[in-house]
């Protein structure tokens, strides 16, 4: 079989929304105070084609993988645990948040998603995606992926993406 091109595959659903709350910090001491949006995700996988199917990685399944992600953080307050000024501590059953040290809210804990990153930004949360994307793929061995690129929207042409090349397996 000779060499053949490039192929990338893209999902972008109008389920593939979360609808969440969040505040980010500002480099100095500028905080915002708590809001929402109504997030959009849609990823791009590149890599070699699956010569017994001739596609790069089933729809049907990327599909599956992106709206259960999508639905791990709806209907959620988004806090970082990683953090130099936001303090995020389980309490029970409740979440208590402080900026600086200084207490701001406190949630009930179902209502939160405690994420392993520095700050809600729309940067973050597509990284964290393609962390999460990339923690599923290889659990159903995808072994010709290249590359993920995630975009998250929090407003309507407002956007962030994040290219992650895979190393080779
Ligand atoms: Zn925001």
């Amino acid at each position: 079989m000779g060499r053949r091109g490039e192929f990338r595959v893209s999902v972008s659903k109008d389920y593939l929304v979360f609808a969440s709350a969040h505040f980010i910090t500002f480099a100095g001491h500028r905080c915002e105070g708590l809001h929402g949006h109504n997030y959009r995700a849609s990823v791009t996988i590149e890599g070699r084609l699956n010569e017994e199917s001739w596609f790069v990685f089933d729809f049907v399944e990327l599909k599956r993988i992106m709206r259960r992600l999508c639905d791990e953080i709806d209907h959620l307050v988004l806090l970082p645990t990683k953090s130099d000024r936001i303090q995020v501590r389980e309490e029970g059953e409740t979440v208590t948040v402080a900026v600086d040290e200084r207490p701001r809210y406190v949630f009930p804990r179902r209502d939160c998603a405690l994420l392993p990153i520095p700050n809600t930004t729309v940067e973050m949360l597509a990284e964290m995606l393609i962390d999460r994307l990339r923690a599923t793929l290889e659990q159903s061995a995808a072994p010709g992926l290249t590359a993920i690129e995630m975009e998250v929207e929090e407003n309507f042409g407002q956007s962030a993406t994040c290219r992650v090349v895979l190393s080779p397996t």
